[in-house]
């Protein structure tokens, strides 16, 4: 959409700024309030260290280490990590890209556990996978343990007496556990890229589909898809065994997507009533948002895609365009920095960093790469072998669907 000139006022860098964006620039390790529940094992020396000093040091063992290193860099990481990122995308496109560049011996994954552990799987075996800070989880991944799946996975077959038509699907973020038991079980991995191609080889194969962690993207495909919600039930996973996830077992019967009852906590926070507000306060605005969002903001929305998606939709929109954007800030803070012809703004107003992807300080990239340069390896994610075999059965198949 373009805004003529003179037919609105245009809002102000002030309106449009989430309330603590600012407050996502680099501060010392030991003045961040949540310090105390990252990785203390950094040493003391990088604790106290500001910005300008870190990045001078992450800068010289970066030069020092030259293409041995690889350093990849999500979406949601802040921009003192991004700037060192020779690669910038979602947690897929990243792994890949690292397993296509054999001369470096080491990737360090700017990102969150799983993503350092889908590059362990895809890399090559003499590369090694460093997480700067072994405390950058997901909360979404964390919603579905391998036991838990299992179990439930074990109700199910006893409910349906088999689970020979039932596809198990899991998202890309989630544990590499997770990833084997869907290679093991004739299922898949899907990206928020391909979900929907995903879920139609699943149901090629099944009748049903046992859709994890994240029930957000399970539904808001499944219905892009045509799937009636009713045909969707959802899983709780906090529910003791053998009560079917809390579902009702005349709706389990007719149901073609089982949903685990998982969430993002950052994109679960974007609601209709923003939307509204947004549309109210900008007439003509855009929005876009991720499909980790819930269904009534998905159908709200203009538009809707992975993070590659948004960050196209905003490079593809005219200049003068007012875009809401539902997705982590720091992505839409730099799309809007990028774009400067365009109006593009988070629609929380306060603020939503992924707080994990947020725990990637510059303190613990610059100790990784500074033990590097000394040869010394910390905080590397090794994935035992059996569960990458059968990890890459799932993420191959996701491949083979291009
Ligand atoms: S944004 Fe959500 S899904 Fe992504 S790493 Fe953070 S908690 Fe996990």
């Amino acid at each position: 959409m373009v805004i003529e000139a003179g037919t609105r006022p245009a809002p102000s860098a002030a309106q449009l700024q989430c309330e603590t964006d600012t407050g996502i620039a680099t501060i010392p390790l030991v003045q961040e309030v949540s310090f105390g529940s990252w990785q203390r094992g950094i040493p003391a020396e990088y604790q106290g260290l500001g910005a300008e000093e870190l990045t001078a040091r992450i800068r010289a063992a970066r030069a020092a280490l030259g293409s041995r290193v690889v350093i990849l860099g999500h979406h949601y990481q802040r921009e003192d990590i991004i700037e060192f990122a020779d690669e910038r995308g979602d947690s897929f496109m990243l792994a890949q890209y690292a397993a296509e560049r054999p001369e470096s011996e080491y990737i360090v994954f700017c990102g969150v556990h799983f993503m350092a552990e889908a590059a362990d799987i895809l890399c090559q075996p003499h590369q090694q996978v460093i997480l700067p800070n072994l405390e950058a989880g997901c909360s979404m991944a964390d919603m579905a343990s391998e036991p838990d799946v299992r179990s439930a996975w074990r109700e199910l077959e006893a409910f349906f007496g088999t689970a020979e038509d039932i596809i198990p699907v899991t998202y890309m973020n989630s544990a590499a556990s997770l990833k084997a038991f869907c290679g093991e079980h004739g299922g898949v991995v899907c990206t928020s890229s391909n979900a929907g191609k995903v879920l139609e080889w699943a149901f090629e194969r099944g009748k049903r589909v046992f859709f994890f962690p994240d029930q957000h993207l399970g539904r808001n495909t499944g219905h892009a898809m045509g799937i009636p919600l009713e045909e969707m039930v959802l899983w709780n996973w906090r529910q003791p065994a053998g009560r079917l996830g809390g579902a009702d077992p005349a709706a389990l019967e007719r149901s073609r997507i089982i949903l685990w009852q998982g969430h993002c906590s950052v994109h679960q926070r974007f609601s209709l009533t923003q939307i509204e507000e947004a549309r109210a306060q900008y007439p003509g605005v855009k929005i876009v948002v991720h499909p980790e969002c819930r269904y009534d903001v998905v159908q709200a929305a203009d538009a809707n895609g992975s993070t590659a998606f948004i960050a196209k939709y905003v490079a593809n929109a005219p200049a003068g365009s007012v875009i809401g954007v539902g997705t982590e800030i720091n992505l839409v803070s730099r799309l809007a920095k990028e774009h400067p012809d365009k109006t593009v703004f988070c629609l929380d107003p306060v603020v939503c960093p992924c707080s994990t992807m947020y725990r990637v300080h510059p303190a613990y990239l610059a100790w990784v790469m500074e033990s590097l340069v000394r040869g010394e390896v910390v905080n590397r994610i090794q994935i035992p072998e059996e569960t990458k075999r059968y990890a890459r059965i799932a993420l191959e198949r996701m491949l083979a669907l291009k």
